[in-house]
């Protein structure tokens, strides 16, 4: 399968997201094959995993490349501020960050 995002950037989309939300920079971005999870974030260890399929481009075919962009954006700043939150839970804070 061809990747329409590489593995290389998307962790430059995740450097982005990490300054932008002024976290530190020891936090590792990897890359999994998930059968049904998108990405998951181990917060004492301060690594996220992504799901290398959302890379693929059966996640891009709908709305072309810029919104695949997009969503992996998404994906990565939601378990950013997970750690910046250093919480598991969807808690008031992590959505007054978001705004
Ligand atoms: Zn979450």
């Amino acid at each position: 399968m061809i990747a329409v995002i590489t593995e290389k950037e998307a962790l430059k989309l995740f450097e982005i997201e990490r300054r932008r939300l002024g976290l530190e920079e020891n936090i590792s971005l990897e890359f999994r094959d998930y059968k049904s999870w998108i990405a998951a974030t181990f917060l004492n260890k301060r690594i996220i995993r992504l799901n290398r399929n959302i890379l693929k481009k059966g996640w891009a075919r709908k709305n072309g490349i810029d919104n695949h962009r997009k969503f992996l954006r998404r994906v990565i700043k939601h378990e950013l501020m997970h750690i910046k939150t250093k919480s598991k839970w969807h808690n008031p804070r992590y959505f007054w960050d978001l705004m």
